[in-house]
């Protein structure tokens, strides 16, 4: 089925006219497709692999929730496509999450209960917040059971595991000295299962749909790396595509928070920026429709989605060691004339995600236009 057939079937229900416009389910494929690395041509398979879930797949995911803030909630309802998320994420059966779903009380863990029953070994189950371990768990209890419990009950029925968050992922904020509950990551607790780790605080929205969107695509989850996170996402360090980058290269540092350099887009290394330590997507990808994130806005990465996250990066104003590739200081005399060029350079790692978007945004369209002319000659 190409795009445009299952665009017309949206239509048919009134999908696209009632909630999302043909334009952004386009856009949002072909975003889908540049964030996992495909070429623009697997944006029907995209729209495709949508459409069937909507129709007929849906798998069943419950989203559970123990030691946290919700902010991976938070950040998944705030996705870069609100609608077209929503429309995932209702078009998944999302048979449990106690922020989301109106049912409270027994009502709700009923509806954990016959997920369980009824997609035992289908089961996608998302875990958001850290695993306390100490005192037999006592320290987060929903419906009367541990975490833990909660967790030994689900994990023979769940196909895999996505801890979304750092706290769920490695421990996060709970597990900080002196980690009074004993918390623990996802992966210390369950065994027998895939986990797929996207780490954060929060997780970025569109990494949490790009595995979703990848899974509905391939039937697998993607690729990851040691640490269980997913490489399209976190091959790299935040330091490698950070726009503030050539002015680490050529040794030109923000000293202060209102300093020259601060004012002119220096790097925050000496302020005790982690980018050189901490593998993310927040440099090329951003956050809110590409619009910012933490370092553009003049604060130094503090390492948030990285494993022992708190401890290892406090205090989060002082720098961290560096053991090869420190830039080499410039004069002051010429740190004007560099400024000019090296502002240039600094754009090109999320100017070159921009390009590819937009190329497969408008191949999307493309797609769309050549398929109403086709229908409009037959
Ligand atoms: S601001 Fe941080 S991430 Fe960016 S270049 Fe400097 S040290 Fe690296």
């Amino acid at each position: 089925m190409s795009a445009i057939e299952v665009l017309e079937r949206w239509e048919e229900r009134g999908y696209l006219d009632d909630r999302i416009s043909r334009r952004e389910f386009l856009k949002f494929c072909g975003r889908m497709a540049v964030l996992l690395g495909l070429s623009n041509s697997m944006i029907p398979q995209i729209a495709e692999a949508v459409e069937q879930t909507v129709q007929q797949r849906r798998p069943s995911v419950i989203w559970l929730e123990f030691q946290d803030c919700a902010g991976n909630t938070e950040s998944f309802t705030r996705a870069n496509s609100p609608s077209v998320s929503q429309a995932v994420l209702e078009s998944i059966s999302l048979d449990y999450h106690e922020t989301l779903m109106a049912a409270a009380g027994h009502q709700a863990e009923e509806a954990r209960q016959r997920a369980l029953e009824e997609n035992s070994g289908k089961l996608i189950v998302v875990v958001e917040g850290s695993i306390p371990t100490k005192d037999d768990g006592v320290y987060c209890t929903v419906g009367g059971k541990t975490a833990l419990q909660i967790l030994q009950e689900v994990e023979p029925h769940a196909l895999a595991f996505v801890a979304v968050g750092t706290c769920a992922a490695f421990g996060g904020i709970p597990m900080a000295r002196p980690n009074p509950t004993g918390a623990v990551g996802l992966e210390s607790v369950i065994r027998t299962k895939p986990i797929i780790n996207a780490p954060g605080c929060p997780a970025n929205p569109d990494v949490m749909m790009g595995i979703l969107v990848h899974y509905l695509v391939f039937g697998r989850l993607p690729e990851l790396d040691a640490k269980k996170r997913p490489l399209f996402a976190f091959g790299k360090r935040i330091h490698d595509t950070c726009e503030r980058r050539p002015h680490f290269d050529a040794g030109q540092f923000a000293l202060s928070f209102d300093d020259f350099g601060a004012r002119n887009g220096f790097c925050l290394y000496k302020l005790g920026c982690k980018g050189p330590e901490t593998y993310n997507i927040c440099a090329s990808w951003r956050w809110n429709m590409g619009a910012s994130w933490p370092v553009k806005a003049g604060h130094p990465c503090i390492g948030c989605s990285e494993p022992a996250f708190w401890d290892r990066f406090t205090p989060f104003y002082e720098r961290i060691p560096l053991a090869a590739g420190f830039g080499v200081e410039a004069r002051a005399d010429d740190i004007g004339k560099v400024a000019v060029g090296v502002t240039a350079a600094g754009i090109a790692a999320h100017a070159i995600y921009t390009a590819a978007v937009r190329k497969a945004e408008q191949k999307a369209v493309e797609l769309d236009k050549k398929g109403k002319e086709e229908s409009n000659e037959s």
